[in-house]
């Protein structure tokens, strides 16, 4: 199931990301033939899954504190059904919520984020809605396992990674596709793992329309190997966030994270078709 999380009220910087989902579903309109026979895994999205465009979770704009039990409600119900979840952002706090459901579904789960931020700056006051603190709270309440988790193209500095495996965009340039993919198996090993992709992990040249952006990035190249190289992975569900289309002008960051849903996708199907 794919599904909008068009929230943005956490965003620190410039707001917009509640435009995302509707911008990556009509960027994925012209994906549709790549979807036939996805590339390199030859996956048919079309015959060989089920999938469904579930809407947009209903948010009360008036009652922002209502957001967290909200999204949660949205995830926890679909989940019921023993679906996967591919939820479109929104700013990155919504995968907060989202990574309760998982939790309360799979137990600690291993996070594989792709970021330029690490999202995991201290903020002890737990009921603060932030998109660059809910990794800290996730760690603390033990919805992910740090040692099992790791972050891809982080260029930001955070004293405290509280554990959190890191293979930052310089790190990225020098070892290589293969070898990052390789790298991030082996962290995560078969732990059930929620994949979390920030679309400023992309250097702003692939992607100018986010919230914050910040140079040194991956290149879509980059980020497209190692999402096919890390196929095999224990995938239980995943979300594309922080896309704000009204920065773009040339609709590419939206495009991006289309291709990006629709690797999550090869990546949950590649174990089980
Ligand atoms: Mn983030
Ligand atoms: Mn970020």
């Amino acid at each position: 199931v794919v599904s909008g999380i068009p929230f943005d009220s956490a965003t620190t910087f410039r707001p917009g990301a509640r435009l995302g989902p509707q911008a990556i579903r009509a960027a994925s309109v012209q994906l549709a033939e790549l979807a036939d026979h996805a590339f390199p895994s030859n996956v048919n999205l079309f015959t060989d899954l089920a999938i469904a465009d579930y809407g947009d979770c209903e948010l009360p704009s008036a009652y922002p504190t209502q957001v967290v039990e909200r999204i949660f409600n949205h995830a926890q119900k679909l989940l019921l059904h023993d679906v996967m979840m591919i939820s479109l952002g929104g700013d990155h706090f919504v995968t907060y919520p989202l990574l309760q459901a998982h939790a309360e579904k799979y137990g600690p789960l291993s996070l594989l984020q792709f970021d330029a931020h690490s999202d995991t700056w201290s903020d002890d006051q737990m009921d603060r809605i932030d998109h660059g603190t809910m990794f800290y709270k996730a760690v603390k309440l033990g919805l992910i396992d740090p040692e099992t988790s790791v972050q891809v193209g982080i260029r930001t500095h955070n004293a405290d990674t509280l554990g959190v495996h890191i293979i930052d965009a310089r790190a990225v340039e020098e070892m290589g596709a293969a070898a990052v993919a390789q790298k991030i198996k082996a962290i995560l090993g078969n732990k059930p793992t929620y994949l979390s992709f920030d679309i400023d992990c992309l250097d702003p040249a692939f992607a100018p329309g986010t919230g914050t952006p910040v140079w040194g990035g991956l290149s879509s190249r980059q980020a497209a190997s190692i999402l096919r190289d890390i196929a095999g992975i224990n995938m239980v569900g995943g979300d594309v966030v922080e896309v704000s289309p009204q920065y773009d002008t040339s609709g590419a960051t939206a495009i991006a994270g289309a291709h990006v849903a629709l690797e999550l996708i090869c990546i949950w199907a590649a174990t089980r078709v």
